[in-house]
C-alpha cells in the first residue's frame, strides 16, 4: 500500500506532513506528577492542538494531493520545476 501524498499550499512541497505537538513532554510529566488535574488539562490541550504541518516550511498548509485543488497544485509544482531547469 502506498502512502497518501500531501502537497503544501505554502511552499509546494509534495510528500508526507509531520505532526507537530505544541508544548513540551517534560512539562506534561511534571504537571502529572505534581498536580494531577493540570496534568490532565495540559495533556488534552496538547492533543487538541496537535496538527499536521509541512516539514519544509512548518506551516499548517498541507492538503491531500488526491483532491482537485491538491492535483492542480501538484501539476503546477511539477511545471515550475521543469521550466526552471
Ligand atoms: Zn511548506
Amino acid at each position: 500500500m502506498t502512502k497518501k501524498q500531501f502537497v503544501c499550499t505554502a511552499c509546494g512541497f509534495i510528500g508526507q506532513p509531520i505532526t507537530i505537538t505544541k508544548g513540551s513532554l517534560a512539562l506534561e510529566i511534571v504537571l502529572w506528577l505534581a498536580f494531577l488535574v493540570p496534568g490532565i488539562i495540559y495533556s488534552i490541550w496538547r492533543l487538541t492542538t496537535r496538527y499536521k504541518a509541512c516539514p519544509v516550511c512548518k506551516k499548517e498548509a498541507m492538503i491531500p494531493a488526491d483532491t482537485p485543488i491538491g492535483q492542480k497544485l501538484v501539476s503546477e509544482v511539477i511545471q515550475n520545476e521543469s521550466s526552471s531547469k
